[in-house]
């Protein structure tokens, strides 16, 4: 059961999110998920301790990146230096993802209160994404693998699911953690969608915002108050939805589409 990390924990910080993992076996099968080969280039959201970071550390990648806000462990991944290894102290949600260069795959037991950010930015953000492992809420593992029309779905399912094709990994429980989170978790794997990526996420971002933000209205009426009313129907009129659908119903490629033609 035991996942010695390569630091002592410290007493975990609430607003930093901290939850250990202890489970030997879920950070055994979170490193297979990630499936490093000779000469990758991965990345590790939120090391902490260090108990996943220790079964990274010995892979044959060619660069391992560990970012880490917590002042301690990330002074402390520091002290511990491989040829390759560069540690990034700060807010990962500040993190340059659009400056890194090649194929990365990104894995982390995410801090939940930042969760859903972090993965809006890894999924769109990344150039080359090759392959994303991520620990979250089930709540939020069940979001992001929703359909359209069932009642997870929303605009985080709609968003990521535009740059990448969720699949799912494995059910934790609050036991494997130190100290135990209020809430089961599930691990979830992110690799890139097949056909091109949103051209203009900015404007697929907003689409989606407006939208959900009134998700019980329907399209129509959501859609005539932000843009002129004779675009909005044209605009659903030309992507065969009628006007009367609710947002939930859309899937990615609609709401892609559909984005295009009224930001044009
Ligand atoms: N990987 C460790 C493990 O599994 O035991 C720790 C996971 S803990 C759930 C989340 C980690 O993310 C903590 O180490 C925390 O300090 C770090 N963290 C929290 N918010 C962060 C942020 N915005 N940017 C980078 N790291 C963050």
């Amino acid at each position: 059961m035991s996942a010695p990390g390569i630091m002592p924990e410290r007493r975990a910080k609430k607003s930093l999110g901290q939850h250990f993992l202890r489970d030997a076996g879920v950070t055994g099968r979170i490193a297979g998920l990630l499936d490093v080969r000779p000469g990758d280039q991965v990345i590790e959201i939120g090391p902490g301790p260090g108990a996943l970071t220790a079964l990274l550390r010995p892979l044959p990648w060619s660069r391992l990146l560990l970012l880490e806000k917590d002042d301690e462990y990330a002074r402390g991944h520091a002290s511990l230096p491989m040829p390759g290894l560069e540690v990034f102290h700060g807010d990962a949600l500040g993190f340059p993802w659009q400056d890194l260069e090649g194929p990365w795959k990104i894995a982390g037991n995410l801090p939940y209160n930042v969760a859903s950010p972090l993965m809006w930015d890894v999924c769109s953000r990344v150039p080359a994404l090759e392959r994303a492992v991520f620990m979250v809420q089930k709540e939020v593992a069940e979001r992001l693998l929703a359909a359209p029309g069932s009642r997870q779905y929303g605009a985080l399912s709609a968003w990521i699911q535009s740059f990448c094709v969720p699949g799912k990994g494995f059910p934790v429980p609050p036991s494997c953690f130190a100290p135990p989170p209020k809430v089961d978790s599930a691990v979830v794997v992110l690799t890139p969608v097949s056909g091109p990526r949103p051209a203009r996420p900015d404007h697929l971002a907003a689409l989606l915002k407006l939208c959900f933000q009134q998700r019980r209205k329907q399209l129509q009426s959501i859609l005539r108050r932000a843009f002129p009313p004779e675009k909005a129907l044209e605009a659903l009129e030309r992507e065969g939805i009628a006007p009367g659908q609710r947002p939930e119903t859309l899937s990615p490629l609609q709401f892609q589409a559909l984005a295009a033609r009224l930001f044009s």
